[in-house]
């Protein structure tokens, strides 16, 4: 393989652009011409695609979002779009391509490997809701963002003795609300994979305001619904004083952690050695610390699946 692309889909995370790097070096390393393929798969079918050099992607590893730019592109679902996106591909000559996103741009990338265009999906998204891996790209950022925000809420929270609750992102996905949790020391946790009674979340704020707790905080997933209305349902039913924050999208930006960074280089790196070994529709992966790869189609198939040992652990701790 002598020339391939990448590109970003999807909903940005704070790495992304140290995965793109890793893929443009490990390239070029290996005598490969490596082309950004800017605006995801709309850029794609649209051809805004340009050959990247070594100092292209300098001075990129510690910045957040995407040097190539991400977007969301419903055209690209049907056949036509898949059809124009493997013809521009062939305009450049370019022989593979790795895609840098989460579930629905390996739908994307999918598609396209069916049609004989070899693509790898390498996963980028803060949500960490991919099957295959124990880790995506920009996860461990964001989960650190939640952290130092909720360190400052806390402060307030302490001083004026209130009930806090988070609202984090995640999509369907609980892993940023129990993990920020667990780090931050919240009464509870609420996700969309666990069925938290709304009694027992009342029972132990009350418990712990009794014995004479200064403030609690509850990490809500947004995949269970609106912090907002959760706040005022907790506040009716036990009259603390009660305040709600949506973190909202400063979860998806910032300079990404040296875990993001050496992860995004790893994966991206493997996925450069899977096309180059003639894989296609293969997702890359960390397990246990390995580096793995799946097929994309499995991947797709199977549910996300929480770390209910970590579920069980943080209920021990928030007794
Ligand atoms: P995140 O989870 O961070 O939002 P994502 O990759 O899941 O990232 P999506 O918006 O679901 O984000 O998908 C990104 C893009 O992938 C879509 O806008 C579309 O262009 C492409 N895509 C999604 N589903 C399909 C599909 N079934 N077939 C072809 N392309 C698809």
């Amino acid at each position: 393989m002598k020339k391939i692309g990448v590109l970003t889909s999807g909903g940005d995370a704070p790495g992304m652009n140290a995965a793109i790097r890793a893929v443009v070096r490990k390239g070029i390393y290996h005598d490969i011409e490596v082309y950004g393929i800017y605006n995801g798969f709309q850029g794609l079918m649209d051809g805004k695609i340009e050959k990247m050099e070594l100092g292209t992607v300098g001075d990129m590893i510690q910045r957040g979002g995407t040097m190539l730019y991400s977007a969301r592109c419903e055209e690209f679902k049907t056949d036509a779009g898949q059809n124009q996106g493997i013809e521009q591909l062939k305009k450049f000559g370019i022989e593979g391509l790795i895609v840098i996103g989460g579930d629905g741009s390996f739908q994307g990338a999918s598609k396209l490997t069916a049609k004989g265009y070899p693509c790898i999906g390498v996963p980028g998204t803060i949500d960490n809701d991919i099957p295959g891996t124990d880790f995506t790209i920009g996860f461990d950022t964001a989960l650190n963002t939640i952290i130092e925000s909720v360190d400052k809420i806390r402060d307030t929270a302490t001083s004026h003795e209130r009930t806090y609750v988070i609202e984090v992102m995640g999509r369907d996905a609980g892993d940023l609300a129990l993990w920020a949790g667990l780090a931050n020391g919240a009464e509870s946790v609420i996700i969309p994979e666990r069925d938290e009674p709304f009694d027992s979340v009342v029972e132990r704020l009350k418990r712990g305001h009794n014995r004479g707790k200064k403030h609690s905080i509850i990490m809500l997933a947004e995949g269970v619904g609106s912090g907002i209305d959760y706040g005022k349902r907790i506040e009716e039913e036990t009259s603390l004083e009660t305040r709600v924050t949506v973190l909202g999208h400063i979860q998806r930006g910032g300079r990404p952690t040296g875990f993001d960074r050496v992860l995004a280089s790893r994966l991206a790196g493997k996925a450069v050695d899977l096309l180059r070994k003639g894989e296609a529709g293969k997702m890359v992966g960390i397990q246990n610390n390995e580096l793995v790869h799946h097929d994309i189609v499995d991947i797709l198939n199977k549910p996300h699946e929480l770390d209910m040992k970590l579920y069980q652990l943080m209920s021990e701790l928030s007794i």
